[in-house]
């Protein structure tokens, strides 16, 4: 996985994955700037790995830390419209997330990009593990676990599932997932984008620069997602009619053919046969077959605090799903 060649990236935000991929650029050879609104205290151990020689502007992002700089990689937590990235637009430095800058160091191999408002997390992992079941050494980052630029690092690897938010869809310029998967759109984050138009068309920027050799799966039930615009190949998945992968009653389809009854997948609820049957086109796509597909549904039972029943007594079921944390989520849930 090669490095960038570039003279001087500015990082905007120190979390977990602005300092992954402040560490991704020092490899690189790359002079290495990072700026957080918070002040140095505050940061606690956080910083200990960063490489040394790396200059730091804390308590805010003045004007002067884009001096020389080719690239601007900004954490999902900033904002796309705060000054320091207006500033950077009008003296045309680019701007990218760190989901994108890790891709720009391998963008030959096999991205399986997740979006949606809920169903992320899970759909992502179902991936993973249907590939491994299927031979192919995948793995799972982006907004859930390992940071991207963490996983080009660690290497080993030849195909990654990423599982990407609204925050990181809406700034990517030309990342381009072999397979994204937009599962649903939903009420959610309306405190950072002004309206649902603009979510919406946040998410679907994962789609703008697919080809014809990717493959776009698209939930045929859900109107906001299935009008995406893409040049990719459409897969769709459905619980109301025939698709590309669709439930029929009790049967889970796939081109045609039944490859795994509702009774045999572990995880509950209608909505987790649609973020099955995402999953399965996926990695059918990229070499599972569908009865490995069909062996990781038997066994998934979920992510921790996804709809998962703790305690049952006297009849009453308690369920943690304290990840349903908007609408849609809970409607689902319920
Ligand atoms: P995300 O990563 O998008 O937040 P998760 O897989 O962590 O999604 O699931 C979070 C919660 O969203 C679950 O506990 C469940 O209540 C709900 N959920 C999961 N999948 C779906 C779906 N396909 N449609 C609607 N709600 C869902």
């Amino acid at each position: 996985m090669g490095g960038l060649d570039l003279s001087r990236v500015l990082i905007v935000g120190l979390g977990r994955s602005g300092l992954a991929a402040a560490r991704l650029a020092a490899r690189d050879g790359t002079e290495v700037w990072i700026t957080d609104q918070r002040r140095d205290p505050e940061f606690g151990d956080a910083l200990v790995g960063l490489p040394s020689g790396v200059r730091r502007f804390f308590g805010g992002h003045p004007l002067e830390c884009l001096e020389g700089v080719d690239l601007l990689v900004v954490s999902p937590g900033v904002a796309p419209d705060v000054e320091i990235l207006r500033a950077a637009r009008k003296r045309k430095i680019s701007i990218c997330t760190e989901v994108e800058f890790a891709w720009m160091h391998a963008p030959d191999a096999p991205l399986v990009a997740v979006t949606g408002s809920n169903g992320k997390s899970t759909v992502t992992m179902l991936t993973v593990e249907m590939l491994v079941a299927g031979g192919v050494a995948a793995v799972a980052g982006g907004n859930l676990g390992t940071a991207a630029c963490e996983l080009v690092m660690t290497g080993g690897w030849e195909c990654w599932v990423l599982e990407i938010s609204s925050f990181q869809a809406e700034l990517l310029t030309e990342m381009k997932p072999s397979v994204g998967i937009f599962l649903n759109l939903s009420q959610d984050h309306l405190e950072r984008h002004p309206d649902m138009a603009s979510y919406g068309s946040a998410k679907r920027r994962l789609f703008a620069y697919q080809d014809a050799s990717d493959v776009a799966v698209l939930n045929a039930d859900d109107e906001q997602v299935i009008g995406t615009p893409t040049a990719a190949r459409r897969r769709l998945f459905s619980l109301e009619e025939p698709a590309d992968a669709w439930l029929d009653g009790q049967r889970l389809m796939l081109d045609g053919n039944f490859f795994v009854d509702r009774s045999d997948v572990a995880l509950p609820g209608i909505h987790n046969m649609a973020n099955a049957l995402a999953a399965t086109l996926a990695a059918v796509e990229l070499g599972a077959r569908p009865e490995d597909a069909a062996a990781v549904l038997g066994e998934f039972a979920g992510l921790d605090h996804r709809h998962l029943t703790i305690h049952e007594a006297d009849g009453v079921r308690w369920v943690d799903d304290s990840k349903a944390t908007n609408v849609g989520a809970a409607l689902a849930a319920l």
